[in-house]
């Protein structure tokens, strides 16, 4: 197309490539779903449809965009994991953060009814996104690390919080009684209560959501001669391992060997 006089405002675009070589993280985060979760009469501490269907709008996004090898997610957030050696967008960070966020978001509106069925889609949600690098295995194992230990702390609060909600103290007390607490106080006050031991709690609310390729086997139906031909295909699953210890990382060494 031929040039106009006005083309000249293009330079005003600033570069924002990611330094190369450097493992990137997405994190995207739910504008103000504290509210959100209320509209939308989300169950307390945990309602599994929102988390299914945040896994499910991850899994989406990790089908479109393929250099993503992993993503994490827990409460209304998560993070994406692209490796070092990818040169997604020539590693524009404005370009990466938002096509994520733009494709979790319309993802998450497309899939509502699937995971909430009659309860009705009431605003147009929102989420925020941002692109960070991280120069090494340690610190990318580190971020991953934090967002782990920052689910369990909340699930921890929230799962005693509510216990003694329902049980038919205020929010204000209970919120009083938590104050300041270890957490050796909440597994005691859940246990002996209770009567909840902690550990027992499903690992998807205790871990979060882990989204890693797995090997699955297919069948499909030839078009050739109508006949199932069976193959091993790499599909975005969730899992709800420990992703702090070295354990998983050495069940999973492709991860960081990108
Ligand atoms: P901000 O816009 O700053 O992110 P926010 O209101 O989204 O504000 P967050 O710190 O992101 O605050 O917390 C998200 C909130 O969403 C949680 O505190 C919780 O109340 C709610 N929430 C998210 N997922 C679930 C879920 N699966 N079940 C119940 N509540 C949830
Ligand atoms: P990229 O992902 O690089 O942006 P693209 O396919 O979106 O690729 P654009 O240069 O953004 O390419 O162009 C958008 C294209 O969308 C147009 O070339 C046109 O084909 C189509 N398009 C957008 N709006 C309309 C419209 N209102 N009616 C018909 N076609 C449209
Ligand atoms: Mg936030
Ligand atoms: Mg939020
Ligand atoms: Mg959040
Ligand atoms: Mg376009």
């Amino acid at each position: 197309m031929a040039n106009s006089k006005f083309e000249y405002v293009r330079h005003f675009e600033m570069a924002d490539n990611m330094l190369p070589s450097t493992w990137l993280v997405v994190r995207i985060d739910g504008r103000g779903f504290h509210r959100f979760s209320q509209t939308h009469n989300f169950a307390k501490p945990n309602d599994r449809r929102a988390i299914e269907l945040m896994n499910r709008c991850a899994i989406e996004v990790m089908k479109d965009i393929k250099d993503i090898i992993l993503a994490y997610g827990q409460s209304d957030e998560y993070s994406f994991i692209i490796p070092k050696s990818s040169n997604l967008y020539s590693r524009r960070s404005s370009k990466i953060s938002s096509t994520v966020v733009s494709l979790f978001a319309s993802n998450y509106v497309m899939h509502w009814a699937e995971y909430f069925g009659e309860d009705k889609l009431q605003y147009a949600p929102c989420f925020d996104s941002r692109t960070v690098c991280y120069p090494n295995d340690k610190v990318l194992r580190d971020y991953l690390s934090w967002r782990q230990a920052d689910c369990h702390i909340n699930n921890l609060f929230n799962t005693t919080f509510w216990a003694l909600v329902k049980s038919g103290m205020t929010e204000d007390a209970a919120e009083k009684h938590l104050r300041g607490s270890f957490s050796k106080d909440k597994n005691e006050i859940l246990f002996v209560e209770f009567n909840i031991n902690y550990n027992n709690i499903e690992p998807i609310y205790r871990k979060g959501s882990t989204i890693i390729r797995q090997k699955t086997e297919v069948t499909s139906i030839s078009p050739r001669n109508g006949e199932e031909v069976k193959r091993i295909k790499l599909i975005p699953t969730a899992i709800y391992d420990d992703i702090i210890g070295q354990d998983f990382w050495d069940r999973h060494p492709e991860l960081l060997a990108e």
